[in-house]
């Protein structure tokens, strides 16, 4: 079988591979990238910002079960990964608060994925798309490499001193979301790229890696019930983030959780309801100021309410509350109860239970706008679990010698918790890249 020697193997060429990847040819260091797909960048080709939580303090409020060491690190390392997305020219905006809670900078990530792509290539790097990584090899209980069938079908063996991990997660694989996120998250419309089904989890667990935390949630977006997603632009598009600044009642006609805390988060939550759906209603005043504002400052705007409707969402204008007893019933609500719940709602402002902590305005102002939501799946917090050096732990929690592992593949950071995906596969992308070739003098060249 032939044979490829290089300092760094990485499988997965999106935000956190192609980082690691761009880090260490910059150190003098032979890369070997192997790609799945027939493009690189994965989800990070969708995402606009880098944020995360500004300080310790916000990341132990906003996530309080999330892995100590990891968001630390997270926190600590910020600044440093924004420092290195602009040391390969790439401009990263002043930064602009994220979702209410976090700090973050809106930059070109296709630029950076090609500047990436081109530093790896220049450096005399090797990207190998559309190949499979079979078994990673292991020698004395340590990972060396990886043995990977490329685009020709021909099987090659690719020893390394060490190999980074960064297959994305394990979304768009409905076996292992059922069995690590919620028996439900099977039926979630997949709001991510198509390729991350858990291939860096099952290659890190054949070798003794831990994995975690079950049942720790995922990130996704609430999005109309019903819309299948034509193109990525959806993913963005049908995302129903002025939830925060309504009211989302489940089949029982009941609020069920803080809708202002985040729509990630109620998303989350609204899986784990009856058939996992629910109404999620607006008055006028939301509709002007959320649903036809945006999202984030630079965000473009959009009438997610008119594009949901257009795009035959189940959905519906309601011109004051005595008109909510019209809701079709097959869509499966009391709409006079829900109503009832409104008006009380509105007297009980900030008494409100469940509480509406960050926005306990009331809804009163007709026209309604009512759409069905359900949640939609970007990448999951179960993964593999690592150091806050990107190195793979097993199950006694000792690193796995010359195996690491970044982004979305990882778990343990979040616990039904989220501050940002680009910043963790930026901030551990280049942890990993640093540890994983820090022994290595001088630069070992590929044969
Ligand atoms: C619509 C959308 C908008 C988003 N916006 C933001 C945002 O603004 N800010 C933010 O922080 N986060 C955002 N995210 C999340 C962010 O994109 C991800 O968290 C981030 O890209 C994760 O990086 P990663 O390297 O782990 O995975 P990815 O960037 O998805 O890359 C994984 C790569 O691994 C490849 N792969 C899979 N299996 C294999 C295999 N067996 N062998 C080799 N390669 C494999 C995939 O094809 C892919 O290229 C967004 C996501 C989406 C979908």
């Amino acid at each position: 079988m032939p044979g490829i020697d290089t300092d760094l193997l990485v499988i997965g060429a999106g935000m956190a591979g192609l980082t690691a990847a761009a880090r260490a040819v910059a150190g003098g260091r032979s890369v070997v990238v192997v790609e799945k797909s027939a493009t690189i960048g994965g989800s990070a080709q969708f995402a606009g910002y880098a944020w995360t939580a500004p300080s310790h303090e916000v990341m132990e409020e906003v996530n309080p079960n999330g892995d100590p060491a990891l968001r630390r690190a997270l926190v600590d390392r910020f600044a440093d990964g924004i420092a290195w997305i602009r040391s390969l020219g790439i401009e990263c905006a002043d930064a602009v608060t994220v979702l209410r809670y976090g700090t973050g900078h809106q930059f070109d990530t296709n630029g950076y994925i090609d500047e990436c792509r081109r530093r790896i290539r220049d450096h005399g790097g090797e990207l190998y798309m559309s190949a499979e990584t079979l078994s990673l090899l292991t020698q004395d209980g340590g990972v060396i490499g990886a043995r990977v069938r490329l685009a020709t079908g021909e099987e090659c063996e690719i020893r390394s001193h060490a190999t980074i991990l960064a297959t994305g997660g394990f979304q768009a694989s409905p076996e292992l979301s059922g069995e690590h996120i919620h028996p439900a998250a099977t039926e979630m419309q997949l709001r991510s790229n198509p390729t991350s089904a858990g291939d860096g989890l099952r290659l890190a667990e054949a070798v003794g890696a831990a994995s975690g935390t079950d049942r720790s949630g995922f990130y996704g977006h609430l999005i109309p019930t019903g819309v299948r997603f034509r193109d990525t632009a959806d993913f963005v598009a049908l995302s129903l983030y002025y939830s925060e600044h309504a009211l989302l009642f489940n089949l029982d006609n009941r609020r069920f959780t803080d809708e202002t805390v985040g729509d990630h988060l109620t998303t989350m939550d609204l899986l784990e309801q009856p058939e996992s759906r629910g109404l999620l209603v607006a008055d006028a005043r939301v509709y002007r100021e959320w649903i036809t504002g945006s999202y984030v400052e630079g965000a473009a705007a959009l009438d997610k309410f008119d594009l949901a409707q257009r795009r035959g969402g189940r959905c519906g204008i309601a011109e004051n509350l005595d008109e909510f007893a019209y809701l079709p019933e097959e869509w499966g609500y009391d709409g006079a109860a829900i109503a009832d719940q409104i008006r009380a709602l509105d007297a009980a402002g900030p008494d409100s239970q469940p509480p509406r902590r960050y926005d306990s305005q009331a809804l009163d102002e007709g026209p309604y706008y009512i759409v069905e939501a359900c949640p939609a799946l970007t990448f999951p917090f179960h993964g593999i679990r690592i150091d806050e050096h990107g190195g793979v732990l097993n199950a006694k929690g000792d690193t796995i010698s010359g195996l690491f592992a970044a982004g979305s593949d990882t778990g343990g950071l979040y616990n039904r918790a989220y501050t940002g995906g680009i910043a963790p596969a930026l901030v551990f992308g280049l942890a990993a890249a640093d540890r994983a070739v820090a022994d290595l003098t001088p630069p070992v060249s590929t044969c």
